[in-house]
């Protein structure tokens, strides 16, 4: 069950509502984020919810059958929006790019990448700064000081960044210059970074989906950081590992249509990482919008046989343009469809 608080409620009042849901041998989780007060409580038992319901302090009670809970659309129905600050805003019914290298590798390279997102009306740049990377010989991210430099740029143009944090220490040195933190599918499941998400920040956090995870577990990933008291969350369908070696990831389109249904939060698709092939980046982007995304996110370059990581699967600035004029027409054409 989720019982939201109201924002009114006094100590006497709480005291009496868990003492209740102790009554019927729930186990009681308070959760506090910068939107609500929340009290969730895990149990089996039947009863009455009107009987509690109707207790003073409670704005609303619902019963969630679901194994996790806050994330959950049987809890709440309206879908979640994430507002950036200057209008721009990820939400369901609008459609956001999200473009940019994979590693953030200069101060020329930023400036570029940012004059061609301007161009395109393209309003969040991707990049990483702290790169997870298979070999410890690779290039590894230029650390805070290339975030710092980035932000700087992206600040001017009235562009907001997203980027991966990979461990608890970077939380605090990075949050002044994030506006969307990502977790890569390789740290999915940790929960002490998920943990400290919920608690040390307010910036929105994207998570995407393990390597070798359920759609379930994304879910209980979510559930991690919204429990511990951050609800600006977005998921990320990014390819998973199957037998399939043709392609580097198998991208499942099936969990964004299932991840609609079952969360209230948007749904970004990685179709870079999800096929990891340049000349099919664009179609599995224009078939991700069709089976619901909120928006795509995938990496571009000046010269991607030149980038410092997943050239092969960056596109350049003119497939970038040709890539985001046809999403701007595939998402008007699923909009007409929804209408229909
Ligand atoms: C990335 O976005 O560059 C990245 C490393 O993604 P993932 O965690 O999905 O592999
Ligand atoms: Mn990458």
């Amino acid at each position: 069950m989720i019982i939201q608080f109201e924002n009114e409620i006094n100590e006497v009042q709480k005291e009496a509502i868990l003492n209740r849901i102790k009554g019927l041998k729930y186990k009681p989780t308070e959760v506090k984020t910068q939107k609500g007060n929340y009290l969730i409580g895990i149990g089996k038992k039947d009863f009455d919810i009107r009987s509690i319901g109707a207790m003073p302090g409670i704005k609303d009670i619902h019963i969630v059958s679901d194994d996790y809970k806050l994330v959950s659309r049987k809890w709440k129905v309206n879908p979640t929006t994430i507002d950036l600050g200057n209008g721009v805003m990820i939400e369901e019914g609008g459609f956001q790019v999200m473009a940019g290298p994979c590693s953030i590798e200069g101060e020329d390279q930023i400036r570029k990448t940012i004059a061609h997102l301007k161009e395109q009306g393209v309003s969040i740049m991707r990049g990483g700064v702290y790169k997870p990377r298979s070999s410890p010989y690779s290039f590894r991210g230029m650390g805070n000081e290339g975030l710092k430099l980035w932000y700087e740029l992206a600040q001017e143009a009235g562009i907001k960044i997203i980027t991966e944090v990979m461990q608890v220490s970077q939380i605090q040195e990075m949050d002044p210059y994030v506006d969307i933190y990502q977790v890569g599918a390789r740290n999915t499941q940790n929960f002490n970074l998920l943990d400290e998400l919920g608690k040390n920040t307010d910036k929105p956090v994207m998570i995407k989906r393990g390597i070798s995870g359920t759609i379930d577990e994304l879910l209980y990933s979510a559930e991690y950081v919204f429990s511990a008291g951050n609800e600006r969350l977005l998921l990320c369908e990014r390819g998973i590992r199957t037998y399939e070696n043709a392609t580097r990831n198998t991208m499942d389109l099936n969990a964004i249509a299932v991840l609609k249904e079952k969360t209230h939060l948007p749904v970004i698709a990685d179709p870079s990482h999800g096929i990891g092939i340049r000349h099919h980046v664009a179609p599995i982007a224009l078939a991700s919008i069709m089976a619901g995304a909120d928006g795509v996110i995938f990496e571009i370059h000046e010269k991607p046989e030149e980038a410092f990581s997943d050239g092969q699967q960056t596109l350049n600035f003119a497939e970038s343009a040709r890539l985001i004029n046809q999403l701007n027409q595939t998402f008007a054409l699923r909009k007409s469809f929804n209408q229909a």
